[in-house]
């Protein structure tokens, strides 16, 4: 990857905004500037939207809906499809934008494109499938027909994490169901989601059916469409705090609402569990995007018996990281997003190491240039620390031995998030009995990574309301009216 091809790329890489079918400034003529979390540098500068763009955007939304959600589905389908295509045929270089502006390394970043290019086929064979019932109602004195509506003009708000996924896994199924969309990605990572936007006009999306709003305003930006009447729907991918702050203003509209926040994902690790398996799951689960998924393992419950061998075998897979920018050959874990985020795993770390944890590996900050921390392995993780309670967000493993089973089961819930759970175990009753008894949306059983376009993803508890995939996701833009007409025969 040279650097004229990189430089080449972000500057094919739309830099306004996109509203009605029109790249644009913001009103106010301001930019915000994008990073490369592994230099520091900027890369490019974009348009940072005032409150009157984000409302010009809902408005071009409201405008390009009754048209939009009267389109065949098959033609949404199709068109959703050939965006499908254009996402493999540039997948190298969503890929490579991936890596630029959020850090992933870049076979990770194209696990991504598969992965989020995927919503796009899913809900394009969704779209002509919604369907509604028709049958005599008990009393047999009338006709009861059910039907299924585009629910209006969607808000759609992505983070930094996955920037193509979070973007398609919402994007497609409004689009399949009939919904216009205004985007607002992340600032930290807008570029992919300017790219994809670019993709679907070239697909044939016409204008004001996806609108992109970058901004750094991002509070007054949002607040001013989610309370605008003309606004049906909220989806949302993100922190839990941020959730909880933006359903109280979906509340006031009664808007419908998809949440997809944070997670605490315990790692549950039986003494009969095939401890290679386990290993290659843990790293997965634990890694995969420098530790910065929502499904990301939190907390690794280990029964005694075998917690000292599991963590010495995932401490010797973890040295053998290569850490660095993600373009770099041979390199395994990227940057975290920010310093921030940097300065919050070393705390998280340290107060695990004070309260008596045992630091296996890692632990220290890499320091400058690049947001750099290394992968850590924590054993011996005491119960209390904050690590436990807090969604890590970082490259770090922390072990807690547990006893018995009901022991796993009650470390494993206690936590006031749901959204995912992994288990190993080669018992198939006892695996059972897990699937009955976690109190998470999604579990992985002897597998480290769940994400899958044809299954509905989302949580329980505090990590959120909805889901997004499978054949639930399009129903999350679909509402349903029940019509009762007489007795044709009476
Ligand atoms: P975040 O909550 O800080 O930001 C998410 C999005 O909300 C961004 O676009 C941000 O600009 C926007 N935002 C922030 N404050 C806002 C406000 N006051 N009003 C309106 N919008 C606002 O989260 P993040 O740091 O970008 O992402 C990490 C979090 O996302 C983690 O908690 C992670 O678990 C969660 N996440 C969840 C899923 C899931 O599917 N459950 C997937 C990926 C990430």
């Amino acid at each position: 990857m040279t650097a004229t091809h990189e430089a080449a790329l972000l500057a094919a890489v739309p830099d306004g905004l996109l509203i009605g079918g029109r790249w644009r400034p913001a009103a106010d003529g301001a930019t915000l500037g994008v990073d490369d979390p592994a230099t520091g540098e900027q890369v490019k500068q974009i348009a940072d939207a005032t409150v009157d763009d984000g409302v010009a955007a809902l408005d071009a939304a409201s405008d390009a809906f009754p048209s939009w959600s009267t389109t065949p589905a098959r033609q949404r389908g199709e068109i959703l499809r050939r965006a499908f295509d254009l996402v493999q045929e540039r997948a190298e270089d969503l890929a490579l934008l991936m890596t630029i502006e959020m850090g992933k390394p870049l076979a990770e970043a194209r696990g991504e494109v598969a992965y989020g290019g995927e919503f796009l086929r899913w809900f394009a064979e969704e779209a002509p499938r919604v369907q509604g019932r028709y049958g005599a109602n008990p009393e047999g004195s009338g006709r009861m027909t059910v039907t299924q509506h585009a629910v209006g003009p969607c808000f759609l708000i992505t983070p930094w994490n996955f920037p193509l996924a979070m973007a398609t896994r919402k994007i497609a199924p409004a689009l399949a169901a009939g919904c216009t969309v205004v985007i607002k990605p992340a600032a930290l990572t807008p570029l992919t989601t300017l790219y994809l936007a670019r993709i679907l006009e070239d697909a044939g999306v016409p204008a004001g059916v996806v609108n992109v709003v970058t901004t750094s305003r991002t509070a007054p930006v949002s607040e001013a469409i989610i309370r605008d009447p003309r606004l049906r729907k909220l989806s949302f991918t993100g922190s839990t705090p941020v959730g909880q702050r933006l359903l109280a203003q979906a509340a006031d509209g009664v808007l419908r609402t998809s949440m997809e926040l944070g997670g605490n994902a315990p790692f549950v690790v039986f003494d009969d569990a095939d401890l290679d398996k386990a290993v290659d799951g843990a790293i997965a689960a634990k890694f995969r995007n420098i530790g910065q998924a929502c499904t990301a393992a939190n907390r690794f419950v280990v029964h005694r018996s075998v917690a000292t061998e599991f963590t010495e075998r995932v401490t010797e897979r973890v040295r053998a990281f290569r850490s660095g920018r993600g373009t770099e050959e041979g390199v395994t874990i990227g940057p975290l997003i920010d310093d921030r985020a940097v300065e919050k795993t070393g705390a998280l770390v340290a107060d695990a190491v004070d309260r008596g944890a045992t630091l296996c590996t890692g632990g220290e900050p890499a320091g400058g240039p690049g947001s750099f921390f290394p992968a850590t392995v924590l054993a011996d993780v005491p119960a209390g620390s904050d690590i436990l309670r807090e969604e890590i967000f970082g490259p770090v493993l922390a072990v807690v031995p547990f006893d018995d089973e009901d022991d796993a089961v009650r470390i494993a819930n206690d936590t006031e998030y749901g959204l995912v759970s992994y288990v190993y175990t080669e018992n198939l009753a006892r695996g059972q009995r897990m699937i009955e008894r976690l109190e998470t949306g999604m579990m992985g059983l002897n597998v480290g990574v769940v994400s899958n376009a044809a299954a509905p993803f989302g949580g329980w508890k505090m990590s959120g309301l909805g889901r997004e995939g499978g054949a639930e996701g399009i129903h999350e833009y679909l509402q349903t009216k029940y019509t009762l007409t007489p007795d044709p025969f009476a």
